[in-house]
């Protein structure tokens, strides 16, 4: 055959075959078009007009169904968007599990309910069972909740798709209502699917700035409808919203996103195990159980990437006075190094400062009160 590209002799917008079924390859015509453009994908505008790349080619492949067609959502999509969301925003292996995320138990129980057994057994869950199709998670930044997006997906078996709002807006300028039809149309094809929208209070902000653009404002509106239709249908589709400034969101935001779950800052036992977690993977984990409780009494009010910064700062402390002795980095017994200690931490302390602010809480706990899921 002449066509082996994993869709059996179909090929996406292409006729590969003649009249007598030798192979005929795209042929670009001199204005640019291509030839043997059959009607199956409409035909982009533009750039896209182009015969496809071997690589987009490739990645429209793997999202035909069984009947070698292009799913019926992709067909009017441009190619090229297709592809950037296959290559760059989709995920085939979010390699985050649950045991890597320390704390957040309450979190961790009320999204495998909400949100994975749902996705793994939509058999159950449907009717006064259906599970709500948008989840928020906030909080302050570096807390986890990006780590838990790709954990939902991890043990869900789901394709992740990871996008920042703020990208849609400032990258995509012009364009960020077809990227998000490309997005929600590519998630539908990888079912069960979890769609990650960092940020997304800059998409669904209420503010209506004075210079708010006509193009933000179809970008939101694009954003609702194709929220709106699979929130109707029974697509195996989760979107998964984080933001930090939550109160930035509109009552039609927060209508679609019903399960608000609140991602506060870690505990001190969470802080001990960030610690020890990070240290033991290079066994440099000598402290004793006083010292970490020390440290973990010095970092109150530290996210988990702050603890996590601390921790690098920290195990550089024995490199740094190796060094300060005066022994050559090249000749430096890794052996000989001394562990990390309580005087490591306490100098990376005054360079790693916790990076929210006791006001800042106050913020979150009061909208979680308002508007966050209790359980
Ligand atoms: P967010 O999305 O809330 O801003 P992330 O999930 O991106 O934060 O976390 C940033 C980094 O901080 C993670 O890659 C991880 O190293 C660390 N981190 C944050 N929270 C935790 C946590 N609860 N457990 C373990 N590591 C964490």
């Amino acid at each position: 055959s002449g066509n082996n590209r994993g869709c059996g002799n179909r090929s996406f917008g292409y006729t590969r075959r003649g009249i007598r079924g030798s192979f005929v390859p795209p042929i670009r015509s001199k204005e640019g078009g291509v030839g043997n453009v059959t009607s199956r994908i409409a035909r982009p505008a533009g750039k896209g007009n182009d015969a496809l790349d071997d690589s987009t080619q490739r990645c429209l492949d793997m999202l035909c169904g069984p009947d070698g067609e292009l799913p019926e959502k992709l067909r009017n999509l441009e190619p090229r968007l297709i592809e950037h969301i296959s290559n760059e925003i989709m995920d085939q292996d979010p390699n985050v599990r649950w045991e890597d995320i320390a704390g957040l138990d309450h979190a961790k129980t009320c999204v495998t309910e909400m949100v994975i057994w749902p996705l793994l057994r939509p058999d159950i869950f449907k009717g006064c069972r259906s599970p709500g199709r948008g989840l928020l998670l906030f909080g302050p930044p570096g807390t986890g909740k990006t780590m838990i997006g790709k954990a939902i997906a991890g043990e869900a078996k789901a394709t992740f798709f990871y996008i920042s709002a703020s990208s849609l807006t400032s990258k995509w300028i012009g364009e960020g209502e077809k990227l998000v039809r490309a997005l929600f149309g590519v998630a539908s094809c990888r079912q069960p699917a979890v769609i990650f929208v960092d940020e997304i209070d800059s998409l669904l902000s209420q503010r209506k700035s004075e210079g708010e653009h006509e193009s933000s404002r179809r970008l939101k509106t694009q954003f609702l409808i194709e929220m709106e239709g699979f929130d109707s249908g029974s697509d195996q589709v989760l979107l998964i919203g984080a933001t930090n400034r939550p109160q930035e969101l509109d009552e039609a935001a927060r209508r679609r996103l019903t399960k608000r779950l609140y991602i506060p800052l870690p505990s001190s036992d969470a802080r001990a195990w960030i610690i020890r977690n990070l240290l033991q993977k290079d066994g440099l984990f000598k402290l004793s159980e006083e010292d970490t409780n020390t440290i973990c009494k010095l970092t109150e009010g530290y996210s988990g990437s702050d603890m996590k910064n601390l921790v690098k700062d920290a195990s550089m402390g024995p490199l740094r006075e190796a060094l300060r002795q005066g022994v050559e980095i090249t000749k430096l017994n890794k052996e000989e190094m001394r562990p990390v200690t309580l005087q490591d931490f306490e100098s990376a302390l005054q360079e790693v400062r916790p990076s929210v602010s006791l006001n800042e809480l106050g913020i979150y706990e009061d909208w979680n009160k308002q508007f966050g899921s209790l359980s």
